[in-house]
């Protein structure tokens, strides 16, 4: 089995970011963003090694997702990189490389996988989240599973838009697992081996749209309302996934905090289930469901507004926080 990072629990953090216009991918140190692949490239021309370019392209993917899909290859040249950043590599008089690091605070963070190939999400996959919606959306024996679109997701930072259509714009802060290795028809025993790491989601959901129908599809694709970042912790430093602790904030008001252990399908059955009938691959997403405390369920129901900052914080992955702004102001 192929590992994601080292036994002793390495906590790379991978993220994807825009800067002047150029998608990449990067590794968050301290207070600094390094850019992977000039950063590679850079050490690779210092290494006297040829090809460097092309080499840290092919390796060093522009998004973080992308990234997993190299296995260990691309994950050593990321340390690699991260190594000739942080201890004062330039860019080696090459004026038309990119910056090697930059500031976190201020570089523009992308959705850490940029295009998945699947977004699958969990309904009511908490027991206390069944209940509050008890009559509204009903637990079954399998999983409750929907899709998602890649254009429905925004990164760290970036705003949740609040559609001028409804006025049920609600929260939903989740344990998101990124895969980063094929699997298909895949045992319980087996399920961990496949997730490259983990990362903060926030289903948001447009309540009315997502009860037109028995299909949710249209409430969880709003463009701009499913939050996830800031970046992707590589599963080792994890370790396992059942007992994290999940809390959700609006302007810092507690709304939603359970443990991931709480889960009614935890993450391998999630897996085994899903790839029962498909083959999930490197960047596929699975978000595992939501606990109570959403607004749609609180007496009296509270939606989100623009000006309203929501946060999902998930022990030993993040902390993924989005205001919320109204579509005509975007
Ligand atoms: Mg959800």
């Amino acid at each position: 089995m192929i590992g994601f990072g080292s036994a002793t629990g390495e906590r790379m953090r991978l993220v994807t970011f825009r800067d002047r216009g150029v998608v990449g991918a990067g590794a968050v140190e301290g207070d600094r963003v390094v850019a992977l692949a000039p950063a590679y490239q850079a050490w690779l021309s210092r290494s006297g090694q040829g090809r460097a370019a092309e080499r840290a392209a092919a390796l060093l993917p522009p998004s973080a997702g992308e990234l997993l899909a190299g296995g260990a290859a691309s994950l050593d040249a990321a340390r690699a990189a991260v190594a000739h950043a942080m201890t004062g590599g330039d860019r080696d008089g090459d004026p038309d490389l990119a910056p090697l690091t930059l500031p976190f605070d201020r570089v523009e963070l992308l959705p850490p996988v940029l295009l998945p190939p699947k977004i699958i999400c969990v309904g009511v996959n908490y027991a206390d989240h069944a209940a509050e919606s008890a009559g509204t959306f009903r637990a079954a024996p399998y999983p409750v599973l929907f899709a998602r679109f890649a254009a429905s997701l925004v990164g760290h930072r970036s705003p949740i838009l609040k559609p001028a259509i409804s006025d049920e714009l609600d929260w939903e802060g989740e344990l998101a697992v990124v895969i980063g290795r094929a699997g298909h028809r895949v045992a319980r025993a087996d399920a961990l081996g496949l997730v490259g790491g983990y990362s903060c989601f926030n289903d948001a959901t447009l309540r009315d749209f997502q009860r037109h129908s028995s299909q949710w599809t249209p409430g969880k694709n709003f463009a701009a309302t499913g939050g996830f970042g800031p970046w992707i912790v590589l599963a080792d430093a994890v370790g396992s996934p059942a007992g994290l602790d999940l809390t959700v904030t609006v302007n810092g008001e507690r709304m939603q905090h359970a443990s991931t252990a709480d889960m009614t399908f935890d993450i391998p059955r999630l897996i085994e289930y899903i790839t029962s009938f498909t083959p999930l691959g490197p960047g596929d997403v699975i978000a595992t469901g939501t606990p109570s405390g959403v607004g749609a369920f609180r007496t009296p129901p509270r939606f989100l507004r623009p000006g309203d900052v929501v946060a999902v914080e998930i022990s030993k992955v993040g902390r993924l926080e989005n205001p919320v702004q109204g579509e005509d102001s975007a």
